[in-house]
């Protein structure tokens, strides 16, 4: 064993996701501010009094220290303390399965040490605006963590404009279309257009109509990070829902490997969450 002290790091993190390892440790990933992503070993950290216990719990804030030993793909946890608990004034179902999605999603994200940095204030804001978000607010919050997630990663849909003819489209123009491999929006002429042209690009096949409350909040999202501000009266439940289904099925198309956060499963028995089966009647009700 070597008496060299070993290299360590420390700051502030995310706990983005854990697993269970031997008979009482955790192997956590932590997306931290000053490293970037990082996977790390909290020895005995499933004993009931383990100090690291608290220190790997998915979603949490975190100012942990860590080795940094090169070469060593599993880094040591040593210890830190708690910032942030996002559930603990409100355990909600939805923020507990909105909470694990975002992480989940940013633990997948294939982006590089370069933009760790980035990652981790998007990841670190999101988790503050979500512990005090009034109740009904989680799923919009999350929409705008996934939109923003998208704009790190250069992918973020076109709302504004028609991706067809670069028409800037008016937010009260009727008949706009959604079509995730086209990019974005697709207004109602050129939607028209491609129809009569017997589809050769498929847009009047692959797309989903557009209405404008969803593209309301689709332009409010995309122009400016989330907040959750408590005198905001809440959007309509179907144009949240129906955001979320385009934008599930824009990640669908443009990021290899992508798949519905499983904690969003959680919200499925009470809500139909995430990308669910709404129907055009339900988003015309
Ligand atoms: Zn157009």
């Amino acid at each position: 064993m070597s008496l060299l002290p070993q290299p360590t790091g420390s700051g502030a993190a995310v706990v983005l996701r854990t697993w269970p390892s031997g008979e009482t440790s955790v192997i956590a990933s932590l997306l931290t501010a000053d490293h970037g992503p990082l996977r790390v070993i909290a020895k005995g950290a499933r004993r009931p009094h383990s100090a690291l216990r608290p220190l790997v719990q998915p979603g949490f804030l975190v100012e942990v220290e860590y080795g940094l030993t090169p070469g060593r793909q599993l880094q040591y946890l040593r210890g830190g303390t708690v910032v942030l608990d996002p559930l603990a004034t409100a355990p909600t179902l939805e923020r507990h399965a909105f909470l694990l999605a975002a992480v989940e999603l940013a633990d997948r994200c294939p982006l590089t040490a370069a933009r760790g940095g980035e990652l981790y204030e998007l990841c670190h804001d999101y988790v503050r605006v979500l512990s005090c978000a009034a109740p009904g607010q989680e799923a919009l919050l999350f929409y705008g963590f996934e939109l923003s997630l998208l704009r790190l990663q250069g992918l973020c849909p076109q709302v504004e404009a028609c991706t067809v003819c670069g028409r800037v489209v008016a937010i009260r123009e009727p008949g706009t279309w959604f079509v995730p491999g086209g990019g974005g929006l697709v207004c109602g002429d050129c939607r028209r257009q491609e129809g009569a042209a017997e589809d050769p690009s498929g847009l009047a096949t692959a797309g989903r109509a557009l209405p404008r409350e969803v593209r309301g909040l689709l332009r409010r999202l995309a122009s400016a990070p989330p907040a959750a501000d408590p005198d905001d009266s809440p959007p309509a439940r179907w144009a949240v829902r129906e955001l979320g289904i385009l934008l599930h099925r824009f990640q669908e198309y443009h990021l290899p490997g992508y798949r519905l956060p499983a904690a969003l499963g959680l919200l499925r028995p009470a809500q139909a969450a995430g990308p669910p089966s709404a129907t055009r009647k339900e988003c015309e009700a």
